[in-house]
């Protein structure tokens, strides 16, 4: 019996992903049905559906899911849920759509049939109390509050037989990997108290020292990639698997890490995000997540810790795994180590750190990066890397 923490929920996973001959029926079906666009937010949603991540969601939340979440971070069953997983629809499609009616969802971007879904429920929302809820924010320069306030007027909800996980199965084959194998892989190396570790970013020294932090009290880490849309200056996928594995060979004990991607596009919820980090970790059969400064926040929305301070006010058992709660990371020359605020007393003067924006001029002009700040293997790795960009 597996001595991994169970799915959220104490059931069975539950990936909505139906294949071989089912697929193809309802493929063929889809081609005579009304198709419904959903935006790059909901796609990923759907293929975390898909894969199972978002056990035990049957499909796109309806009203008294939508409300409850919203208000009360539950379910209108009462179990926990820290973020509305919801469809929107433009009025005059849903208008058009019957209850009880069978749509295909498509991914507004490719095109693509990615699900077919009985349209249930057609709801109205409060996006002012989606967004002060679950944003602590109603100003429209928030980038999730901003997908809020601009999608369809209507959402849709009903259960979803999903028909594709997009390009990610294809696009990264080594790296997408399923809650069901990640649970596999776990239990083939005999873990039971597995941490997650959630990067957009290669790994440097200070993000090596957390995920070394987690390795000390648990039998084994997730390196855990966000495999969702880049902003112009991110580092590919296939850049950042390098560059942590030139890290990893060198620098880990072998057999305490496996490296894996999913398919989320960010919120930046800060706190409640936090939360649904932890919630799908615990499907992966993660028991433990690795909570940084700010984890999931963007500019001064949060404050540093309100993504720590979140799980203390959960009411017990809301969630299996915890939170491993980090702060900032940082070399300081006096300690001559990497420490944090909780195990180094000396000033900011003695403490290096390298902006995102310095560091890729060192890059762009050859200059030096400090050995204190990231290992020559990774360095290597990202200076071929800039170099093929000119
Ligand atoms: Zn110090």
């Amino acid at each position: 019996m597996s001595k991994l923490v169970l799915p959220h929920g104490g059931g069975r996973l539950r990936p909505l992903l139906v294949e071989g001959e089912q697929r193809a029926a309802e493929l063929r079906r889809a081609e005579g049905l009304k198709t419904v666009p959903m935006t790059s937010r909901e796609s990923s949603d759907l293929v975390m559906l898909a894969m199972g991540a978002y056990t035990p969601l049957e499909g796109f939340m309806g009203h008294d899911d939508w409300q409850r979440v919203c208000r009360e971070m539950k379910l209108a069953g009462g179990l926990f849920w820290p973020i509305p997983i919801t469809l929107s629809c433009r009025q005059d499609l849903a208008d058009s759509i019957a209850p009880g009616e069978d749509v295909g969802l498509t991914d507004e971007e490719s095109g693509a049939v990615m699900a077919v879904m009985t349209v249930e429920e057609k709801y109205m929302i409060d996006r002012q109390l989606e967004c002060s809820e679950v944003y602590r924010t109603t100003d429209a320069d928030h980038p999730g509050v901003e997908k809020v306030m601009t999608q369809g007027e209507v959402n849709l909800a009903g259960p979803v037989r999903a028909l594709s996980e997009g390009v990610y199965p294809r696009a990264f084959p080594d790296l997408y990997l399923r809650p069901a194998e990640t649970r596999t892989r776990f239990e083939a190396q005999g873990w039971s108290k597995v941490a997650a570790f959630q990067t957009r970013n290669p790994m440097h020294r200070s993000h090596e020292y957390l995920a070394k932090v987690a390795v000390e009290v648990c039998d084994g880490l997730l390196i855990h990639q966000v495999l969702g849309k880049l902003k112009p200056g991110d580092i590919p996928a296939d850049v950042r698997v390098q560059a942590i594995n030139a890290l990893v060979e060198n620098y880990f004990v072998s057999g305490t890490v496996i490296q894996a991607g999913y398919p989320i596009e960010m919120r930046y919820a800060g706190p409640r995000e936090a939360l649904l980090h932890a919630l799908f970790r615990q499907n992966f059969g993660c028991s433990h997540l690795v909570v940084g400064r700010d984890h999931a926040g963007v500019g001064d929305y949060y404050g540093p810790f309100d993504a720590h301070d979140i799980f203390d006010e959960l009411e017990p058992c809301s969630l299996e795994t915890v939170p491993l709660k980090m702060d900032v990371t940082f070399y300081c020359d006096v300690c001559r180590g990497t420490a944090t605020n909780r195990t180094c007393p000396h000033s900011e003067d003695h403490r290096l750190t390298i902006s995102g924006t310095r560091l890729r001029a060192m890059f762009a002009n050859h200059q030096s990066v400090p050995f204190e700040f990231s290992r020559p293997e990774v360095l290597e790795v990202l200076q071929a890397h800039y170099d093929s960009l000119k």
